[in-house]
């Protein structure tokens, strides 16, 4: 059965260490995360093709003052982490956590630094989700 070309479906994807992208059936144009609906030919046939997982840093920020559950895992301003956006081989960019990279000297953190993609899981059994990051 299809899955529906939303971040539902994504996520659910991520759970299962696949990054997943839609691609365009009509003009090849890859969307991740998945959009059911082409933006450049307004297409809606659209089928999921999986990522290598390759790419390199194309742009990044170091967080001091992160969401809830970045506290909780020990982020803070004594203790920074990274996003970014990767850019895939395949084409399109994604914004992931960085990991690898030390966010206490962003100056050292290079644009174009080579990445593989890395599931995070956090949690345990029906709240266990899988977060996108990808590692230096
Ligand atoms: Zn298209």
């Amino acid at each position: 059965m299809e899955r529906e070309f939303t971040s539902a479906s994504f996520n659910q994807f991520l759970g299962e260490k696949k990054l997943m992208a839609s691609k365009c059936t009509k003009c090849g144009a890859l969307y991740l995360p998945p959009r059911p609906l082409c933006i450049k030919c307004f297409s809606s046939e659209m089928e999921w093709v999986e990522m290598k997982g390759k790419g390199k840093l194309a742009a990044f920020t170091t967080i001091y003052v992160g969401p809830t559950f970045m506290i909780e895992e020990g982020y803070d301003r004594n203790n920074p982490y990274c996003t970014g956006v990767v850019e895939l081989e395949e084409g399109p960019g994604i914004s992931a956590r960085i990991l690898g990279v030390d966010a206490k000297k962003p100056e050292e953190i290079k644009i174009g630094t080579p990445l593989v993609v890395d599931f995070v899981e956090r949690g345990e059994g029906e709240a266990k989700r899988t977060y996108l990051a990808f590692k230096a």
